[in-house]
């Protein structure tokens, strides 16, 4: 432990005026604690942990004791069912306001009683009061993340108190290690339940199941049963571990699968919550009994929400016949993220979304967040049936599942209180632990370059009306020190800029997309300014200045990183205005894209007849020139303000043009540096609305096969050329021969891209237009993916050009003919012409 002084500490924490019964005075024990006849493990781990810290907070030898001693004070733990566990008859009124595995507190001059009605709620009890009026944190796992102040008193006031947590399952599914015997201390002393198989005293099999359908029927029955097994391209086959999943719908397999559910639940009667996964894999029987399962809606894109709940349902029914304390838990996860068309889910499961490709910049339940919305309609559908609720998280393995650096504690704070005012009973949160045995290449310091977002977001499960604000600064204080003032303004900077840019970051985001995050003008450099800051306010402590230098090279390594790719490969020449929907331009905002290029803060909103111009203070007498659809307009922006700028028509999905030029003491800025402000190089795209569109102005985010999301690739012989008579920007794409193919992903165009779901939005229509010049013809495909498979969709609408002048090539695709849900565009192009000011956009 650290004993440092950390005098801050009691600004934080008010002791009482005066405090009624000492547990130690003057360094010496006043105190015994008494543990009660037949005590569980938790109880006893309960007794040692609290005897242990007032040692270690004030140097006095705590005892622990079988029956209580008429000199010292007692600290009495137990659950009130205990009959050897005697309560005050006033502490007996707290009995029937205990919920789930909290604790309550009374003291009187008789002693301090911790008790529960779960046996692990007297362990929470103890480190409240080791919190409370000890001072004690557990800011990250291992002894040099505990903290207090050491002291030689130790007091408690009267209490009479019962304290339940927000959630029954407060969880994090640690992967990737063994051991991690320090970050499952840290769980539990922070007051989370602890993961599965926590060996050290508590609850071992407290969590079972998960990816289990191979341990509830083992592959070791193929040889004689192979009937009972999935059908591959015609072939049974064993599941491989978790390559495979079995036939569910064999009443064999079926059957077999209940037994040895029943087996593991009697011989684990600790068992308090077992979770059903399928194999983890998307691949599921395809015999003719298992395909009738799935609803004609379901098959056609390769859905099997149906076969999975007909499968849960079996199970769950079997499990509460002899375990009827124990939650189960049926997921949406892979192939089955919807609500099930042919079956209705039973209301003795809890429902565990595992969205894995959902949104995390906003919260599940913002209605304002299109990419969740898909998520958000089957949570309600669940909810809907009647039953409980259990997310399951993947915050910290994004973008691409990579570890990052994410500040992202605010957010689940408050998703957090969405969460429990919904009436969810649990929340997990997918973690690589701080200390294990790593498997061999997941060594990693996710939790290390996160610290005090981990600690933050735990303490949220808890008590979702916990003060935001208080719980960082204190721990931001204790982490960070003296270097705490300077990483304070940091994390708000980051936290804001990750919150509120245009972008929804889900474990598919690409890793340049977060380099988005520091597009507002300045921001990168503030942030690298205040990290420098706080390097020299750590300055001779090691330890601070290795704190900060883990931000440093986390920030590095992430935001500053992805903006360095950002800026140089994918500056968009295309912004997003963001329509005036909410009262608060501020909530618009944060899905408008800031403007990149010119050294100001500048960013655009819309409505039905105004553009919208917000932007920063520039300085004193600057003037922000804007050519809008070639008017101009002169903006004083010495301040930062809001200008409105009239539009004749605007279209959600369209775009107009906006050339810019700032003059600020004395200098010209220009979105593009030496050309004029009529020149279509200074011109951007400003698109109405966050439905993201395929633009591609100068071709700027074009490359030769590579594949951008939303953005175009190309093959065959196409080429991008500068040309000063472009329709727009300096490039044009030269088509010279046969069979060019430009493509894009259009996921986008809708919000999302895993191909699992069904695309409601694809009965809009789309509109495909550009521009060319010469003597060639064009032709569209569409690919569209059915669940895994994928099938080309013909457009038998060829277009063509016969002209030297630009010449306008459209096409209105109706959206509804497709039946998949992720959409890729293709077009083939053959003859000697010039194409450009190329978009894709949704059309009402
Ligand atoms: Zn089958
Ligand atoms: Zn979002």
């Amino acid at each position: 432990m650290k004993k440092t002084a950390f005098c801050l500490l009691t600004v934080f924490f008010a002791f009482p005026a005066f405090a009624d019964f000492s547990l130690v005075r003057d360094g010496v024990s006043k105190c015994a604690v008494v543990r009660p006849k037949g005590a569980d493990p938790a109880e006893i781990f309960a007794a040692r942990e609290l005897s242990a810290y007032l040692k270690k907070i004030t140097g006095a030898e705590v005892n622990v004791l079988r029956r209580p001693d008429a000199q010292l004070y007692n600290i009495y733990l137990g659950t009130a069912d205990n009959p050897d566990f005697k309560l005050p008859d006033k502490a007996k009124a707290l009995i029937s306001k205990l919920q789930y595995d909290g604790f309550a507190l009374y003291s009187d001059e008789t002693g301090l009683y911790i008790f529960s009605k779960e046996k692990r709620g007297v362990l929470y009890g103890v480190y409240e009061i080791l919190k409370r009026y000890g001072g004690i944190r557990w800011i990250h796992p291992g002894e040099n993340g505990e903290y207090c102040k050491e002291k030689k008193d130790f007091s408690i006031p009267n209490l009479a108190e019962a304290d339940n947590p927000s959630f029954k399952w407060r969880c994090f599914n640690l992967i990737a290690a063994g051991a991690m015997k320090e970050t499952r201390l840290w769980m539990v002393r922070n007051k989370m339940t602890p993961g599965r198989s926590f060996e050290l005293y508590l609850d071992p099999a407290l969590d079972a199941g998960y990816e289990c359908f191979y341990r509830l029927i083992p592959d070791e029955l193929f040889k004689t049963n192979p009937e009972l097994f999935g059908l591959y391209n015609g072939k049974r086959m064993p599941q491989d571990g978790m390559a495979r999943q079995p036939c569910t719908s064999h009443p064999e397999t079926v059957r077999i699968m209940c037994e040895n559910l029943v087996k593991i639940l009697t011989a684990n009667p600790k068992i308090k919550r077992f979770i059903i996964i399928n194999n983890d894999s998307p691949s599921w029987c395809e015999c003719e009994n298992c395909k009738k399962l799935d609803t004609p809606d379901e098959a056609e894109r390769g859905q099997v929400p149906t076969r999975y709940w007909t499968l849960i349902n079996v199970l769950v029914k079997a499990g509460k016949a002899v375990a009827p304390g124990v939650d189960f838990f049926g997921t949406a996860y892979q192939t089955y993220h919807e609500y099930p068309g042919g079956v209705t889910p039973t209301r003795d499961a809890v429902f565990m979304p595992a969205y894995n490709a959902r949104c995390y910049t906003h919260s599940l339940l913002d209605e304002t967040c299109i990419h969740n919305a898909r998520f958000r309609e089957s949570l309600k559908k669940f909810q809907n049936n009647g039953m409980a609720v259990m997310t399951y998280n993947y915050y910290n393995f994004l973008p691409c599942m990579n570890r990052y650096y994410l500040p992202v504690s605010h957010r689940i704070a408050g998703e957090l209180k969405m969460f429990h005012k919904a009436g969810h009973i649990g929340w997990m949160d997918e973690v690589l632990p701080y200390d294990g045995d790593f498997l061999k290449g997941r060594d990693s310091k996710m939790w290390q370059y996160n610290v005090l977002d981990m600690y933050i977001r735990v303490q949220f499960l808890w008590d979702v009306d916990a003060d935001y604000d208080k719980v960082s600064e204190e721990a931001g204080n204790i982490y960070y020190g003296k270097a705490w003032p300077a990483m304070r303004l940091f994390r708000k900077k980051l936290i804001d800029l990750y919150e509120n840019t245009n972008a929804h970051f889900s474990m598919e985001s690409l890793m340049w997309e977060h380099g988005k995050c520091l597009t507002e003008y300045g921001s990168k450099e503030e942030l690298e300014r205040l990290l420098a800051e706080a390097g020299k306010l750590a300055e001779g402590d090691a330890e601070l200045t290795a704190r900060i230098g883990l931000d440093k090279e986390a920030f590095e390594k992430s935001f500053a990183g992805a903006y360095k790719k950002y800026v140089a490969e994918k500056m968009p020449s295309q912004v997003a205005a963001a329509k005036r929907t909410a009262k608060d331009d501020r909530d618009n905002l944060k899905y408008a894209d800031h403007v990149s290029g010119l050294p100001m803060k500048l960013q655009f909103l819309y409505d039905d007849g105004n553009l919208y111009a917000c932007h920063g203070a520039a300085g004193k007498g600057a003037v922000l020139e804007l050519i809008v659809e070639e008017k101009k307009h002169v903006i004083d922006v010495e301040k930062a303000g809001m200008t409105a700028i009239p539009l004749d028509s605007v279209v959600d999905g369209g775009v107009c043009r906006v050339a810019a030029t700032l003059t600020k003491e004395g200098r010209k800025f220009k979105w593009n540096g030496e050309n004029s402000l009529s020149d279509s190089a200074n011109t951007r795209l400003v698109s109405f609305g966050n439905l993201p569109c395929v633009v591609n102005g100068d071709f700027a985010n074009t490359g030769k096969l590579e594949r951008i999301r939303g953005s175009l690739s190309f093959a065959g012989p196409l080429k991008i050329e500068p040309d000063p008579t472009a329709r727009i920007g300096k490039n044009v794409l030269r088509v010279q021969g046969t069979n060019g193919l430009l493509m894009a992903g259009l996921e986008n165009l809708y919000g999302y891209s895993q191909n699992y779901w069904k695309p409601e939005t694809y009965k809009g229509k789309l509109a495909i237009r550009f521009y060319a010049r010469g003597d060639a013809s064009f032709s569209l495909r569409f690919r569209d993916s059915l669940g895994w498979q994928k099938q080309w969709f013909e457009y038998n609408a060829p277009r063509s050009v016969q002209s030297p002048e630009w010449t306008k090539i459209e096409w209105i695709f109706d959206g509804s003919v497709l039946k998949g849900s992720y959409l890729s565009f293709l077009m083939v192009c053959s003859g000697k012409a010039d194409i450009d000011d190329f978009q894709i956009s949704k059309v009402q």
